[in-house]
């Protein structure tokens, strides 16, 4: 199940859902299936199901273009989740006591994916953390770190209403969450107490043994009070509180929520496996192996005295996509593009996009795709392509091979494909572009599992177009999850293109993040002026995204038709601004993935590794400047190695050949990335001067108050 789940905790108008389809959706290679509506409000359920609403229905089911959307909706009345059913016609119930565990820990799940960089707290071969348990673990988590914004607060509350609802006390662990109890009780329209552990049992027991023992009045004729924990762990935490809680109260009844664990437990709404480990602290793998303890504070769970440290994008890594962009140089502006929805693949939103259609269009591409057919077919090869793709039909015919367009795993046992592949001695399995390799190893598992499928393959290979995994490891991993040694059956995985770049959607799209900054803080007028007002429009179209020189953004048109110069490791002499752009986001997005942790571009405590400032000095062209600047996100820039960067980079925005730095700077101040100077000189303010007359409230932001 691959749910798009969308948050209407709340709502009231059925008109406001579709705008969440996009921030709800998000880049993977998995398609959706089906799409639960989260919603508390019985108005909402009403007006959703009323005749005059059925154009949004309809609507909506013709966006989602999905088996079955459903609402969940908490009913207060009967203390229930319960399902609906939305069709063009009408919303029906169809399960009364709707069982939301499954739902609940892929939502949750989601949720710790999208902030784990600030929440997930790990260590590294050089240090550990010493938990106020006495326990010693590789990891720890903080919830309240997780939320930040009403819908993250909205989802996870939604999942506790039930647990809230039925208690008439509440507990929890610490204070940096008290904002789930407020709102589901805001909710609810109830005002049931509660109250938080001072620190963690183990390490303050009396201060503890006062909160559960307080002589609240509510307390004491509590019957059904609740324990709600933000993270289990070790678990410590929960037995230590209900042995000091049955010590004291020997008939009341504590029922317990966790939010997330670590291993399964029964109370736990979402338990994720993120190999954390917990050692006693006298009998601890990781100090035995020379890795330093940190101390945990007991109450705040936060780590002090965080240093940071800058990272370096080296030659080596420069250097491995060096070959691509040589390659298609000419073609750079026509297959790549940034900020755009594919509409091929559930239009998902795609920060970083090679276009399949364009580059297979090109003969270089052909050429290679040719040759390696050549290499790999056998006189007897059948070729089954996931997407209909005539350059790859027609080059694999011209070649005598048998060729198939498959319509899902199951169509491989269609009479026709499954006698070709009977009677071939190979098979090649193609896919236009692939991420993680999910579709080959979906099919790889149909044919495993069918035995008339396994008995004829003895000789697979799965080939895409354009790989771009997430990470340089991430294709040893592919190799041994297609490619692993089989004694019967040769297998194989290859490609034709390969590019490391980030698999960003929405939440981490640069674009995304300056369309909304800029859109926030510009004057809405019906016929604005400015290059702002240009660049909102470019950037509010999705569908195409942006591509050649708009990748980003300029001051003045001086900059427009700039190239990149010679002797870059990055790319070769002359490669427009969009191939600049990608080649250093596949050069930081190595970074952020490198094998060796000392050496991994990380923003996390308490040893941040963030994008050193030495880089700045390293790429010192203006154009590279650019792109590091636009790719790298917020926290990346670190914050001691911020300032050394911002030492090398504000001196340098007059400089002439500078300007495309001074263009994407401006866009980071207003994005927040980077702060503003109040002392830009002169001749900077000078060229920012049509700007400032165009659009001051924006130009406000980006320039410090004496500019
Ligand atoms: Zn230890
Ligand atoms: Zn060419
Ligand atoms: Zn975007």
């Amino acid at each position: 199940m691959n749910p798009v789940i969308i948050n209407c905790t709340g709502m009231v108008a059925p008109a406001d859902v579709e705008p969440l389809l996009l921030i709800s959706t998000s880049a993977s290679d998995e398609p959706y299936d089906i799409c639960y509506i989260l919603a508390t409000n019985s108005l909402f359920l009403q007006a959703m199901g009323s005749e005059e609403n059925a154009p949004i229905r309809e609507k909506l089911v013709a966006r989602l273009n999905l088996d079955c959307i459903a609402i969940i909706f908490y009913c207060k009345k009967v203390k229930q989740y319960q399902l609906y059913n939305i069709t063009p016609a009408a919303v029906t119930l169809v399960e009364k006591g709707f069982d939301v565990k499954r739902v609940a820990s892929i939502d949750l799940e989601r949720l710790l994916n999208k902030h784990s960089s600030e929440s997930f707290i790990r260590g590294s071969a050089q240090y550990h953390f010493a938990t106020p348990s006495h326990n010693h673990t590789n990891a720890f988590f903080r919830l309240g770190d997780s939320i930040k914004n009403r819908d993250d607060l909205d989802r996870v509350t939604f999942w506790l209403l039930k647990c809230i609802d039925e208690s008439d006390y509440i507990f929890i662990d610490s204070w940096s969450i008290a904002a789930i109890p407020l709102r589901a009780l805001q909710i609810l329209s109830k005002d049931t107490v509660f109250d938080a552990l001072p620190a963690h049992p183990a390490k303050k027991i009396i201060d503890c043994r006062s909160v559960v023992c307080a002589a609240t009045p509510e307390l004491k004729v509590s019957v059904s009070p609740l324990l709600l924990v933000s993270v289990v762990s070790s678990g410590s935490l929960v037995e230590k509180f209900k042995e000091i809680f049955q010590g004291a109260y020997a008939t009341k009844k504590l029922s317990i929520v966790s939010v997330y664990s670590f291993v399964e437990q029964e109370y736990s709404c979402c338990c994720v496996d993120r190999n954390v480990v917990n050692y006693h602290f006298d009998s601890c793998e990781f100090c035995q192996k020379g890795s330093k303890a940190i101390e945990i504070h007991p109450s705040a769970y936060y780590i002090k005295d965080a240093t940071d440290s800058g990272v370096k994008l080296t030659r080596g890594i420069a250097e491995t996509g060096y070959n691509f962009f040589h390659k298609y140089h000419h073609h750079l502006n026509d297959i790549v593009s940034f900020h755009k929805g594919d509409i091929s693949k559930g239009n998902k939103h795609y920060a970083y996009y090679i276009d399949y259609n364009q580059i297979s269009s090109l003969a270089i591409f052909a050429k290679a795709l040719s040759e390696q057919l050549a290499s790999k077919l056998t006189n007897n090869s059948v070729v089954l392509s996931l997407v209909h793709d005539p350059v790859v039909e027609a080059e694999v015919r011209s070649q005598d091979a048998a060729f198939y367009y498959l319509n899902g795993p199951e169509s491989v046992l269609g009479k026709e494909v499954l006698e070709c592949v009977q009677k071939s001695d190979k098979v090649i399995i193609y896919d236009s572009v692939t991420i993680n390799g999910k579709s080959f190893e979906k099919l790889n598992n149909f044919i495993r599992e069918s035995a008339e499928l396994s008995a004829a393959i003895t000789n697979i290979i799965f080939m895409a177009g354009v790989y771009r995994p997430t990470s340089a490891l991430a294709e040893k991993a592919l190799q041994s999850s297609l490619a692993y040694k089989d004694a019967r059956v040769l297998r194989e995985f290859s490609y034709i293109e390969k590019l490391v770049l980030p698999d960003f959607g929405p939440l981490d799209c640069p674009w995304c993040l300056e369309l909304g900054a800029i859109k926030g803080s510009i004057k809405p007028a019906l016929k604005g002026s400015g290059r702002f007002y240009e660049r909102v429009s470019r950037l509010s179209n999705l569908h195409d995204g942006v591509r050649g020189t708009e990748s980003i953004f300029h001051i003045d048109e001086n900059t427009e038709a700039l190239t990149l110069g010679s002797d870059s490791y990055l790319a070769p002499e002359k490669t427009a601004i969009c191939g600049v752009v990608l080649a250093v986001a596949s050069a930081l997005q190595q970074m952020r993935t490198a094998e060796d942790e000392s050496k991994r571009l990380a923003p996390g405590f308490p040893y941040t590794q963030a994008l050193g400032a030495i880089n700045f000095s390293l790429y010192s062209e203006g154009l590279i400047r650019a792109a590091l600047v636009r790719n790298a996100s917020a926290i990346e820039f670190g914050v001691i190695e911020k300032e050394k960067t911002l030492e090398i980079l504000l001196p340098a925005l007059e400089e002439i050949n500078q300007a495309s730095l001074l263009s994407e700077y401006i866009v980071a101040v207003i994005c927040g990335k980077l702060p503003p100077s109040s002392a830009l000189s002169d001749a900077v303010t000078v060229r920012l001067q049509k700007l400032t007359i165009d659009n001051p409230e924006i130009m406000k932001l980006a320039i410090g108050n004496e500019g």
